[in-house]
């Protein structure tokens, strides 16, 4: 028998604020006093652990929430280890009659909660479990057949026409917390960079937290939702919202932005529904991950496997660089490099080059974005390697292979993106920027270019590569 002075926990997760959050609301209904609680995970996630960029985000996004649990009498108590030992410990030593938590559907995620549901329940403590990050859970949205969605029209369609999200709701009025003293100091998790301290230029990008994340939603309505169809696919402007590592965090839901869109000057125009259709991207994708819990690692199309991966570490090492001799490409993973975040035009660039000019394993690629990427996410990064590869569902064809010269001057026409983190490639003209290795010796000596020492050469011809790519596409296209 539970009494009303036996405290409930909320457990935060990927869930990191107090406004629309259905776990905190269920905790706050019980009416019992509170214990508020973030569990560092790294033993579950395994190879999965958050990776540098993303640790930057959550150290801040933890003092953000911290102190808007404080300013209402709280404190967000931090412990590090398996959450299997510490949220059942924690409900015995304090007596907690309830623990209420917001889903998860990392595979790793899902099998760790059903054992603490399992503990939880068998020691007669309440153990619920709510949706508080998507739109529609995978379970709940299937083709007219009762399959899963594997192609993302129709699954787009069908959240438009029956899963629509019901209206946001605000920060609990009654939350009343129970007083802990116990849990780490979130310094001592050491999740900020020291030696060397490379997170400068993502402190100048980003400001983490719940109430950041409705600045940026409100200036994207404003600045940017009206021309979102045609600017977003150009690096060098602001077209697009940011708003990918808040979400990925949980400081603000999706149906918050999907209902502040609907309800903005532009709601209904052909741009808030093209915005729309990429929060169902992020959907589609962890409905993917949640019915193919391998996608993060297998090829979804098995025939991939047969693929002959012949790229050179040395070349690994210079994509990452940004010292490919392909502007555009070095922009892009030069901007990942200093600020946390790439443009999604170019993370396609620079992926289509990486598996399709370099012959590189999409995996590598994979891995290399999940510790660079402040919005860093096992479905959508997954999702997004897989399509550029054709390995995935709903992928693009194998022959699309992305040709970067003439992607740079599609969308990025005037240089500008790539003058601004190529640096050394400032001064060439339009006309060579995307392709310095074209242009004369005096355009070059003008600019203050010497190719192979100020700035690479290409390294790969990429009509060759694209020959190669496509005859070893080919032999793999009938395998099983
Ligand atoms: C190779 C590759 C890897 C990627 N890895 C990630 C990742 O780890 N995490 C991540 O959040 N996105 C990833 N994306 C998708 C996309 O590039 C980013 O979501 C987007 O660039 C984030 O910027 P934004 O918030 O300004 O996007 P906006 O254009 O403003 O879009 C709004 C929101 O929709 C969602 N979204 C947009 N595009 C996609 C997409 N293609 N797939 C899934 N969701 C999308 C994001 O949550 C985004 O914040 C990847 C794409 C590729 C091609």
């Amino acid at each position: 028998m539970s009494d009303a002075t036996q405290p409930a926990i909320i457990w935060f997760r990927n869930d990191l604020r107090l406004s629309d959050n259905p776990a905190l609301r269920a905790a706050a209904a019980s009416e019992r006093p509170l214990i508020a609680i973030y569990v560092l995970d790294d033993d579950n996630a395994g190879d999965w652990k958050m990776g540098g960029a993303s640790r930057w985000w959550l150290h801040h996004s933890l003092e953000s929430l911290a102190a808007s649990v404080k300013e209402r009498g709280g404190k967000l108590v931090l412990q590090r280890g398996k959450a299997n030992d510490i949220i059942p410990a924690l409900a015995t030593e304090t007596g907690a009659a309830a623990v209420y938590w917001n889903r998860a559907y990392e595979p790793w995620a899902i099998a760790r909660d059903k054992k603490i549901k399992a503990t939880l329940t068998g020691a007669g403590i309440e153990a619920r479990s709510v949706n508080g990050a998507l739109i529609v859970e995978p379970w709940e949205i299937s083709t007219k057949q009762g399959k899963p969605y594997k192609v993302f029209t129709p699954f787009w369609k069908s959240i438009k026409a029956g899963h629509t999200p019901a209206d946001p709701v605000g920060v609990p009025e009654n939350l009343r917390f129970s007083n802990v003293t116990a849990g780490d100091a979130l310094k001592d998790w050491a999740l900020l960079p020291t030696k060397p301290d490379w997170a400068g230029g993502l402190r100048a990008t980003w400001t983490p937290g719940e109430a950041a994340a409705h600045g940026r939603l409100g200036a994207f309505i404003q600045n940017g939702l009206a021309d979102y169809d045609t600017a977003r696919d150009k690096p060098a402007i602001t077209g697009t919202s940011g708003l990918s590592a808040h979400l990925h965090f949980g400081e603000i839901s999706p149906r918050q932005v999907w209902h502040a869109i609907k309800h903005s000057e532009h709601g209904e125009s052909e741009d808030a529904d093209s915005y729309l259709s990429e929060i169902a991207w992020r959907e589609f994708s962890y409905n993917l991950l949640y019915h193919f819990p391998e996608f993060p690692e297998d090829n979804f199309q098995p025939r991939f496997d047969h693929f002959e991966w012949t790229g050179t570490n040395a070349e690994f090492e210079a994509w990452t660089k940004g010292q490919t001799g392909y502007p555009i490409v070095d922009a892009g993973m030069r901007q990942l490099y200093q600020t946390g975040w790439m443009h999604n035009r170019v993370r396609m660039i620079v992926a289509s080059f990486l598996v399709k000019d370099l012959f590189i394993h999409w995996r590598r690629g994979e891995d290399w974005f999940w510790d660079t990427l402040v919005d860093a996410d096992l479905a959508s990064n997954a999702a997004g390697w897989q399509w550029v590869a054709g390995s995935g569902a709903d992928a693009a064809p194998y022959f699309r292979i992305f040709n970067p010269v003439s992607q740079g001057e599609k969308f990025d026409p005037d240089g500008d993106y790539v003058r601004k983190y190529v640096p050394e490639l400032a001064n060439l003209p339009k006309r060579a920027i995307h392709a310095p290795w074209t242009a004369d010796r005096a355009t070059l000596a003008r600019a203050g270019v010497t190719l192979g020492k100020d700035y690479p050469q290409p390294i790969v011809e990429h009509a060759e590569a694209r020959k190669k790519a496509l005859a070893a596409f080919e032999k793999i296209k009938d395998a099983a």
